[in-house]
Parts: structure tokens; C-alpha cells; sequence
């Protein structure tokens, strides 16, 4: 069965795993968030779990070996057979050839490359209100409000302010994802189709503009790129 693989950019603030979510919701396909993962594994009282919290907190990157292995176990699972969303990976060129190694191409499918252009302004605005729950979900006090204030609609817990969304450290991911994200736009270019989207716009107008440009991909007219890497 062909697959439809979308790989979704953004810096922090940008909106990029709501988007995410609509895509999985639109396309009955699972999300993978890479962010997520690793917060549920910093859960615990193991020593991968103690380290992970401090990378995280100071959002810095996670080893390599970590993240890459976290994510292959992750495709292994079934639901990902009809094509997935992925959220927060790759993040380097290194990642980047270790996810085309994992996802082995085949002709028929299709690589998606979203990036959510979002200028360093809006995300700084945005950072300042954005709540996190335990339980994964996230909440913006402007575009994704919870019913009830300071609580999760989908467990009741209370929530909390992320630490890596601390101004310092906010400072230090946009830096990075600038740095990283780079290489990989030339290579995103060559091995798929590529969106860019205006991710100062609100959460709808941004998801209206890459929906549109998801089916202008997919119309049959039209005449994609589709090698490999
Ligand atoms: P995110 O939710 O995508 O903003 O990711 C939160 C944090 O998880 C990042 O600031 C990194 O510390 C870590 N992280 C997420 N994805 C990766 C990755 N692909 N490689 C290394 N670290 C990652």
C-alpha cells in the first residue's frame, strides 16, 4: 500500500504539531511527535529518563543514538503501514538519513515536506502562553484555549508552562532550529514534494493554505517529483 509521509518543520511556537494533528485527523494517520516521546520516556526514575530531563529542560538536542532508536521503534509499529505524520524529526542531516533509511521508499509513495515559516517575533509572542498538560496535551491562551482555565479539557490535571518555553531557552531553540534546519531544506528539495506555509497567520488560515497546497500535491495532473534519497 502506497504511503503518504508528511514531515512537518516549524521552530518551537510555530504551530507545527497542531497542524500535525489535522493532518493525522484529516487522513486517518497517526502522528508521530518525536517531542512527545521523548517527554513521556523522561517520565521515569531510570538513568535515560534523569538525562533526559535535563536536555530537555535546557532544550538542547537529544543524543543521536537516543532519539534515532526511539523512533525506529516507533515505526515499527503497524498503525504507521498507511503513511504517518512526523512532528520534530528529523532534525539534522543525520537524522534525516537515518528516518529514509527506516522508512525505505517505496516508487508509489509519497514524501511530504511541510515548513512552517514563522518569523522569530510571532514566536516569542507566542511561546509566553502556550500550557502543557501531563497527559500531552497542549493548550495557547490566544488560539487553543482551554474550556476551563488552567485545566486539561481531556483529563481535568492541571496545567503548566513547559520549561524549555522559559524566554533564555526559547532564545536557544530558535537559534538551533535555524542551524539545523537548514542542510536540511536542500535536501527535503531533491527527495520530495515540498510546502511552505505563512505560519505568522492563525492556526486556521495556516491549515487552509497547506491543505490546499497537500491537494495541489496530490492532484493527479500533476506531476510531482518522487526520487529517492
Ligand atoms: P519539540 O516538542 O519538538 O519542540 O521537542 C522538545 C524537545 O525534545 C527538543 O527541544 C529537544 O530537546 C528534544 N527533541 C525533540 N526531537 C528531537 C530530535 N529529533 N533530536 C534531538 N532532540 C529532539
Amino acid at each position: 500500500m502506497p504511503r503518504n509521509i508528511y514531515i512537518i518543520f516549524g521552530p518551537p511556537g510555530s504551530g507545527k504539531g497542531t497542524q500535525a494533528e489535522m493532518i493525522s485527523e484529516k487522513f486517518k494517520i497517526p502522528t508521530i511527535s518525536v517531542g512527545n516521546l521523548l517527554r513521556h520516556e523522561e517520565e521515569g526514575k531510570s538513568k535515560l529518563a534523569k538525562q533526559l530531563r535535563k536536555i530537555l529542560s535546557a532544550g538542547k538536542l537529544v543524543k543521536e543514538k537516543t532519539v534515532d532508536h526511539i523512533l525506529s521503534a516507533r515505526l515499527k509499529k503497524k498503525d504507521v503501514k498507511k503513511g504517518f505524520v512526523l512532528d520534530g524529526y528529523p532534525r539534522n542531516v543525520s537524522q534525516f538519513h537515518h528516518l529514509f533509511k527506516e522508512i525505505n521508499k517505496k516508487k508509489d509513495d509519497k514524501i511530504i515536506f511541510i515548513f512552517i515559516k514563522t518569523s522569530d517575533k510571532e514566536i516569542k509572542e507566542r511561546l509566553g502562553k502556550r500550557r502543557a498538560c501531563e497527559c500531552g496535551e497542549t493548550y495557547h491562551l490566544k488560539f487553543k484555549k482551554p474550556k476551563k482555565a488552567g485545566r486539561c479539557d481531556a483529563c481535568g490535571k492541571k496545567l503548566y508552562i513547559r520549561e524549555d518555553d522559559k524566554p533564555e531557552i526559547i532564545k536557544n531553540r530558535i537559534k538551533l532550529y535555524h542551524e539545523s534546519t537548514q542542510p536540511i531544506i536542500a535536501l527535503a528539495k531533491k527527495t520530495g514534494h515540498e510546502i511552505i506555509v505563512d505560519g505568522d497567520k492563525d492556526i486556521k488560515e495556516v491549515s487552509k493554505e497547506m491543505f490546499k497546497k497537500i491537494k495541489e500535491i496530490s492532484s493527479p495532473l500533476r506531476k510531482g517529483r518522487s526520487g529517492g534519497v
